[in-house]
């Protein structure tokens, strides 16, 4: 049976580090201050924001919500974003997406200065990741999986990964980091063919499509380690892109869902806060 990568140590090691980080700004007067822009109230949105929130507090950290609209209009969406740049309190900020559809949301994510954009979604952010330079933040969840890798002891240099999805939210990004880990890495998409296959040559595979139970025992091969950053409902229960029990009884590794990449993320996030505080202070 394959090893559990649970993201809950994961998390616990990152915050205790920056919980040190954290005491040392407080020593020079200095408190991190995240900014959420939320559209509207969708619950998911609320609950998530309500996270933060309580992962702030339990650093030593503030959060400070920007309640907006649903239906706000780009110019005024982007003025709010403007004036987070420019509040030198806020060190960093997240926006809560995907953004209704009458944003550009390349538009909108485009507006945050780099420094405070702690979720790698603006172009200027993904730019510096793809160059490979260490000026920005990269998006949390990619980092995440990185994050997961180095705590279980799995570096992906020399090994072959196989990453499934490449949106820039995730796909993309992971792979790119994968890349700069020395993995040799092969992004797949819905025109993959014979997927299956690709995955099954892979040492280290992620699978970031958002379809419950895609990837299975077809898949994986023994020795792989499994990153499942899907997260799916299946008639009400929250489920990832890994059919687990399954890939589990042939991998040497998966990470479940939930309390897989999901519950790193946020402490990613906390991290990119303080350095952002860091490289203010
Ligand atoms: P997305 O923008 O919809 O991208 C999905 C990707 O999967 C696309 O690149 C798509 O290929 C590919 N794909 C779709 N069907 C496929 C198939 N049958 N075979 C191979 N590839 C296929 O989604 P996303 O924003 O990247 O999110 C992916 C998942 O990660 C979602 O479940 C999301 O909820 C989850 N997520 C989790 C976290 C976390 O913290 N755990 C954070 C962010 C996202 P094409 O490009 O060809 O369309």
């Amino acid at each position: 049976m394959a090893e559990m990568l649970l993201g809950r140590p994961v998390a616990d090691a990152i915050k205790e580090d920056l919980a040190k980080r954290v005491s040392a700004l407080a020593e020079r007067g200095v408190k991190p201050r995240l900014a959420v822009i939320r559209l509207g109230e969708d619950a998911g949105d609320m609950a998530y924001e309500r996270s933060i929130f309580r992962n702030c507090e339990k650093l030593g950290c503030e959060a400070r919500s920007i309640a907006l609209p649903v239906d706000i209009a780009q110019e005024a969406l982007i003025a709010e974003i403007e004036k987070v740049n420019t509040d030198a309190s806020i060190h960093g900020c997240l926006l809560l997406r995907p953004l209704p559809k009458h944003l550009d949301s390349v538009a909108v994510c485009d507006a945050l200065v780099p420094e405070k954009d702690l979720d790698g979604m603006g172009q200027r952010a993904l730019g510096s990741l793809f160059a490979g330079r260490k000026d920005a933040f990269a998006p949390c969840t990619a980092q995440a999986c990185l994050e997961i890798l180095k705590y279980y002891g799995v570096d992906p240099a020399g090994r072959r990964a196989a990453v499934v999805g490449r949106s820039l939210v995730i796909g993309r990004p992971a792979a790119q980091l994968l890349l700069q880990a020395n993995a040799t890495v092969t992004c797949c998409h819905s025109r993959t063919p014979d997927l299956a296959s690709v995955c099954r040559e892979a040492d280290i595979l992620i699978a970031a499509v958002g379809r419950a139970g895609l990837i299975g025992a077809e898949h994986t091969r023994p020795g792989q380690v499994i990153l499942d950053v899907g997260v799916n409902s299946v008639g009400g229960k929250l489920c990832g892109d890994v059919r687990t029990e399954e890939a589990a009884e042939i991998a040497a590794a998966v990470s479940p869902v939930p309390g897989g990449v999901g519950a790193v993320t946020p402490s990613v996030l906390m991290a990119h806060l303080v350095e952002a505080a860091e490289k203010n202070a």
